[in-house]
């Protein structure tokens, strides 16, 4: 795989939405933390749609969200690519991992999954895939592809997030291993992300806390694929007076495009940043001086 070599060592971070309905303030403050930390770095910001989940995309709610960023004064430095177009990478990438005896079928339905869950859980073992189809599909038609996860010691995967601390997970207890094919065909998240990172020569990610728990999955298959691990900065998830995490499904309202200055000072006021500014521009221009010494404040900074 030809990794794409971030220009002179330098920054590259980027924002990956998912088109799955307009931007909301939950989405456009992991929009601007992204890009304050490219620009505080004095790196390049990518955009990059995530539309490979099919049956959750919106029509048009790329381009609405591509809309929306440019309005608030976030322009990508590099033309965004959509991950609908970059399948045969992500095949490669299967690919490799097979040839490289990592991969398996597995032909478990979810009810079964969730049967031999309650079984194995009285045995005190792992809490996710039990690896019912590790040593064979036992009769059964292959309907998913899994990643082995690593056993005893290897399995636990740790990352000093920038803003969350040190964070570990044992892929073998508490997760087991994971589809990188779903039975319904399409590619999974974990696998398409690392690709994409990968080519892009992504060299820190910045997104919602609602990832933490994907970043050492991420990590193994950065591994397998032999690619650099980037750096990690997880920016607490915005949630509605219920507790819940903004998304359209809890009621998010779009972002009011006619007012940038107000979107902006509001995703602004999430991230700890307040300033003056007259202009959408120069409220940015202040925010990255801003988020700089926020940084600094920060348990884990890089
Ligand atoms: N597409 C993912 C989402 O919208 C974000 C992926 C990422 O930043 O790694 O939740």
């Amino acid at each position: 795989m030809a990794v794409r070599k971030s220009a002179a060592g330098g920054y590259r971070g980027r924002f990956a939405p998912s088109p799955t309905g307009p931007l909301h303030l939950g989405s456009l403050v992991t929009a601007l933390a992204s890009w304050l930390d490219a620009r505080a770095h004095g790196g390049q910001w990518l955009v990059r749609i995530e539309d490979i989940d099919t049956p959750r995309c919106v029509r048009g709610a790329d381009h609405d969200i591509l809309h929306t960023l440019e309005r608030v004064g976030m322009t990508p430095d590099e033309p965004p690519v959509w991950q609908s177009r970059r399948e045969p990478h992500y095949a490669e990438a299967l690919r490799r991992l097979d040839a490289a005896g990592q991969l398996y079928p597995c032909g478990c339905s979810r009810k079964e999954i969730a049967d031999s869950l309650v079984h194995v859980r009285e045995r005190h073992q792992t809490l996710g895939y039990p690896g019912t189809c590790r040593h064979g599909l036992n009769g059964k038609l292959p309907r998913a592809w899994r990643v082995r996860v690593p056993d005893g010691p290897a399995a636990l995967v740790c990352f000093d997030d920038r803003w969350q601390g040190r964070q570990c997970q044992n892929l073998e207890t508490e997760l087991g291993d994971f589809v990188l094919r779903r039975a319904d065909g399409l590619w999974a998240y974990q696998l398409a992300v690392v690709v994409d990172d990968g080519l892009q020569g992504i060299t820190h990610i910045v997104r919602g806390a609602d990832l933490l728990d994907s970043t050492p999955r991420q990590i193994h298959l950065q591994h397998l694929l032999g690619l650099p691990t980037p750096a990690y900065l997880h920016v607490p998830v915005v949630v509605n007076p219920l507790g819940e995490k903004l998304s359209k499904q809890s009621g998010a309202q779009p972002i009011d495009t006619s007012a940038p200055l107000d979107a902006l000072r509001e995703a602004g006021a999430h991230l700890g940043l307040s300033n003056r500014a007259g202009t959408a521009q120069d409220w940015l221009a202040r925010a990255t001086d801003g988020w700089r010494e926020r940084l600094s404040t920060l348990p884990a900074s890089v």
